[in-house]
């Protein structure tokens, strides 16, 4: 698959799954339900010739309502719940439970190298699952409780930056519903295929809204999309949850390798980030001999993060990915509430569902484990 050049899951295919999204849609049996990754919004227009970093959010949703899905809901609302979790981890790390760095996880490319490369290292994994699958367990158990749709009968389809996404909702310990929490993932040349396939006019459509329950999202989760961005939507929560105080621009984006430091209370946190599998390496040997001063380090498989995903739209150059990517900063810019915490659909799925970040609920439907794989 396109994947192999950028991330190490060379194994996978793509497994076009376009036929099985479609036979779900036409099944009344099927309540089918679909998020899409934050980085989709910024990537989606250029398969119909929209200028590079044209945000089509609005369109996007309206595409999807017309394809006949049930529920138009943003992975973006879901990544706010990853930093809730993993930043409660990274607190309790700082406080001494658990070791440093905290190392971030939502990339499945980035999680796989790791354990057939750095097995030694996994400890420092973050458990929280990446927004795609928390957002699928909550799926098939929030969702159903809040709207009294039988579990049984919903489907999950996730629009994803790569085809590593179709590997990571296979993984055996993913699961956290009684059902197979993912069930269906579409690249985003996959999701433009089947917009054209019904020959919607996208460029004409409405700007439609995500539908409630678990389709808002800050700032903060739609940075998720870019390099950077789960780092300083991560800290941004830590820092105002720690102090009260704001965090300022950690602008550690756009180069393969960076690093900033935040000062929180009395403790200065280094912070890096590191980009494309090479310099993820480069990072993790220090970490390996004890010669890294980092306290949170977030890796992507692929270069400028996921706008430079293997299911995005091609040709990509380096500029076009920074196109992308400035257009989710700008969304984030422009965002009323730009905190994780703030969110109100989150803070409601904690009051009415799952009790504390880290707690009893939390850990069983959002946290995962890693194991060792032979090296490659
Ligand atoms: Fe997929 Fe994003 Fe990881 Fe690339 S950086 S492998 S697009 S999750």
């Amino acid at each position: 698959g396109q994947c192999a050049t950028v991330c190490p899951v060379g194994a996978i295919t793509e497994i076009n799954e376009i036929d099985k999204v479609w036979a779900a849609l036409e099944d009344d049996d099927r309540h089918v339900i679909v998020q899409t990754a934050p980085s989709i919004q910024a990537t989606l227009g250029e398969e119909f010739g929209m200028e590079t970093g044209t945000i089509v959010t609005g369109k996007m949703v309206a595409a999807l309502k017309r394809m006949g899905f049930d529920k138009v809901f943003s992975t973006d609302f879901a990544a706010d719940l990853t930093i809730l979790e993993e930043g409660s981890e990274f607190l309790k790390k700082l406080n001494g439970e658990g070791e440093l760095p905290h190392i971030t996880s939502c990339c499945p490319g980035w999680v796989k190298f790791a354990e057939h490369n750095f097995p030694d290292l996994l400890k420092h994994l973050s458990s929280a699952k990446s927004p795609m699958q928390m957002f699928s367990a909550l799926g098939k158990t929030y969702y159903p409780d809040q709207t009294g749709v039988d579990p049984e009968k919903i489907y999950t389809v996730a629009v994803m930056p790569c085809t590593a996404k179709k590997f990571e909702k296979d993984r055996e310990e993913i699961n956290g519903s009684d059902f197979k929490d993912t069930d269906a993932v579409l690249t985003t040349r996959e999701f433009a295929r089947m917009i054209k396939e019904m020959g919607i006019n996208f460029n004409k459509l409405p700007e439609e809204d995500f539908d409630a329950l678990m389709g808002k999202s800050t700032g903060a989760g739609t940075i998720f999309g870019t390099t950077g961005g789960v780092a300083e939507a991560a800290v941004r929560t830590v820092k105002e949850k720690l102090t009260g105080e704001p965090l300022e621009r950690l602008d550690l984006g756009f180069r393969g390798i960076n690093k900033a430091e935040v000062r929180i209370g009395d403790r200065l946190i280094k912070v890096g980030i590191a980009n494309g599998l090479g310099n993820a390496s480069k990072i993790l040997e220090q970490v390996r001999k004890g010669e890294s001063d980092l306290d949170f380090i977030e890796v992507m498989a692929c270069p400028h993060g996921c706008v430079g995903g293997g299911g995005q739209p091609r040709p990509a150059t380096n500029e076009k990915k920074e196109k992308r990517g400035s257009g989710l900063s700008n969304i984030d810019d422009s965002s009323k509430i730009r905190k994780s915490h703030e969110n109100p659909q989150i803070i409601k799925l904690y009051e009415e569902f799952l009790g504390e970040p880290l707690g009893g609920e939390s850990h069983h439907l959002l946290h995962t484990k890693y194991k060792a794989r032979p090296k490659n």
